[in-house]
């Protein structure tokens, strides 16, 4: 079966001390080089089945259920979800519905909401100065990327997991879209944004994926998502390309 492959070519920089910036960049081969198990492209072919195996997959490589804080076994041996209110017959279907829809907007809500609350708490008591953080950087944090392709609609997106074991005691990664004009690291190409990641004290990395219109959130939020696994330290994001 001959599935049109496609390549994207990424540069992959970490932000330096001033102005030094490295260049790493990543080139993505088609199918046989895609990541087995854990998404790679997913063909025309693809059903239904196969796409919710592979959400499951995906999540058991990165949700650990012994921590996951959402996850309550009932003493009739399913499991509910405690932030969806959502009942499920086994873990792979709670795995399942952790990649979904309904559980990635609660998530998101719930994230957006800690995230107020923590901006109310620092506001109140701050002098009215910035100050530039100072912390030791330790390096640059592992990351996984995984192009993928939508099974009906043959949308492209890009899938980026970020592994951050040292983060900083209850700090949460931010990212943060950048236009080729907008960052000072390279010379501007029109053709480029970057998203980019920081999460103390890792380096701040950026991704620079191609400057496609994307599909928004709230367009498709089973497809375009984020989660930060707060106990694994996982951060992953997931678009689609327009
Ligand atoms: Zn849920």
């Amino acid at each position: 079966m001959e599935r049109p492959s496609f390549q994207i070519i990424k540069c992959v920089w970490r932000f330096r001390s001033r102005c030094e910036a490295v260049t790493d960049t990543v080139f993505f081969q088609n199918r046989a080089g895609a990541n087995k198990g854990s998404g790679g492209v997913a063909g025309a072919a693809e059903t239904a089945i196969d796409r919710r195996e592979r959400l499951r997959k995906l999540a058991l490589e990165t949700i650990d259920l012994a921590k996951d804080p959402y996850i309550l076994r009932t003493h009739l041996g399913t499991l509910e979800c405690r932030l969806c209110l959502t009942l499920h017959v086994n873990e792979g279907s709670y795995l399942a519905h952790t990649q979904g829809k309904k559980h990635q907007t609660n998530l998101a809500r719930r994230a957006a909401r800690e995230n107020k609350d923590l901006e109310l708490q620092t506001q109140v008591p701050q002098a009215p100065t910035i100050r530039k953080k100072v912390f030791v950087k330790i390096g640059r944090p592992g990351y996984k990327i995984i192009k993928i392709r939508e099974p009906t609609n043959q949308r492209m997106g890009l899938l980026f997991t970020v592994s951050l074991p040292e983060i900083k005691a209850g700090e949460r990664p931010r990212r943060r879209f950048m236009s080729a004009f907008e960052q000072r690291r390279e010379i501007p190409n029109r053709a480029l944004q970057y998203l980019v990641l920081a999460a103390e004290p890792y380096e701040t990395i950026a991704f620079a994926i191609p400057a496609k219109e994307m599909v928004e959130q709230e367009e498709d939020p089973e497809s375009v998502w984020e989660h930060w696994d707060a106990d694994e330290k996982v951060y992953s994001c997931q678009f689609l390309f327009k």
